[in-house]
Formats: C-alpha cells, sequence, structure tokens
C-alpha cells in the first residue's frame, strides 16, 4: 500500500550528489577516504557517490561492500560467516559507511563490528540515503540525504536502477 513518494530520480540524484559534496568537504578532499556501501543498496549507493566525486574531485575513492547480516545480534546470531571483506584495508582510513535506509540502527552497529574486524580506522563516518528515525542505539548519520519521520508501521521502499530497473522511494504501510 503505497502511501507518498518521497524521492523521484532526480531528487536522488541530487541528495547523493550534495552527500558526496559534503563528504569532501568535511574530509578535505579524498586523501585516505575509503567508501563501505552496507549490502546491496548501500553498496550500489556507494558506487554512485564515488562517481560523483570522481566528477567533482578528480579521483575515485576506493569501494567495498560489507553484508553485516552475520554479526547482528538479533537475527540469528552466528548465521553466515564472519568473513573480512577481502581487499579492504582500513588501517589509518577514513570510513565512510553508506546505506540505503537507517532506521533502528542496528545494522550501522553490526558494521562497525565488522570493520573493527578488519582493523582500526582512523574515523568511521555514516552516510544515509533516508533516515526514518527511531533509533534503538546512541547511532547518528553525519550525512543525511533525507530526513522522513515514519510510525514502525510504515516502511521506505527504495527502489535504485541498478537493482530495481528504476531510481524513487516511497513511504509505504506494510
Ligand atoms: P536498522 O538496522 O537501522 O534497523 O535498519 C537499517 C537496515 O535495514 C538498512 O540496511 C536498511 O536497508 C534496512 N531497512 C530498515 N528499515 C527499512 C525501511 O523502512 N526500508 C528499507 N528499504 N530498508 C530498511
Ligand atoms: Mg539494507
Amino acid at each position: 500500500q503505497i502511501k507518498a513518494q518521497i524521492m523521484d530520480a532526480n531528487a536522488m540524484r541530487r541528495s547523493v550528489t550534495r552527500m558526496a559534496h559534503e563528504v569532501l568537504e568535511r574530509n578535505r578532499g579524498l586523501d585516505g577516504v575509503v567508501l563501505v556501501g552496507i549490502r546491496t543498496r548501500g553498496a550500489v549507493l556507494a558506487e554512485r557517490m564515488a562517481d560523483k566525486m570522481r566528477d567533482i574531485e578528480g579521483m575515485r575513492p576506493p569501494v567495498f561492500a560489507l553484508d553485516p547480516r552475520p554479526y547482528r545480534d538479533d537475527l540469528g546470531a552466528g548465521q553466515g560467516s564472519r568473513v573480512p571483506v577481502p581487499g579492504l584495508d582500513i588501517h589509518d582510513k577514513i570510513v565512510v559507511l553508506v546505506d540505503d535506509v537507517l532506521y533502528t540502527g542496528r545494522t550501522v552497529r553490526a558494521a562497525l563490528d565488522a570493520l573493527m574486524c578488519t582493523g582500526r580506522a582512523r574515523w568511521v563516518q555514516l552516510a544515509a540515503l533516508i533516515d526514518r528515525g527511531h533509533r534503538e542505539l546512541p547511532i547518528r548519520a553525519d550525512f543525511v540525504g533525507k530526513n522522513v519521520p515514519t510510525s514502525r508501521e510504515e516502511s521506505i521502499h527504495v527502489h535504485l536502477d541498478e537493482v530495481d530497473g528504476e531510481d524513487g522511494v516511497w513511504i509505504v504501510d506494510q
């Protein structure tokens, strides 16, 4: 049951562009910056942000995809293997975690756990396309595409062209 469209393709592109600018501004460029996208759609958004940064800065940061599910404390812990991301070295790096939707914060907590297993970053920052509120942990995003107040009964549908064949964000009554 779709309630409303929150973002169309143009709005998403502008948000990704702005977040790319904000990451560059916060870190005075791309020196030491690594983007780590959280599983499916966060990883796609990280690639888009990296493309933008290349357009803006003439240099593309490394992008990695992280699946934090084996590190979740509440979804049948122990499922899946706890394998660090191949090739990812975060030592002394500025890691920008990227996800599509930030909700309770438990996925980001798990992603931090996974990151910590691979080394000691200099700084970890968080970018989320949508912050829908209802945090259950002391976690906040440094870069937000759009704050969308939701009820717990609603959910956000994020469609990305690379995965879903179209770009858009909708709020849905589940
Ligand atoms: P959290 O762990 O913060 O509760 O939820 C965030 C993770 O679950 C993200 O990886 C996100 O993709 C997914 N998620 C949580 N709520 C929603 C939602 O309403 N819509 C979408 N598309 N993903 C969500
Ligand atoms: Mg996700």
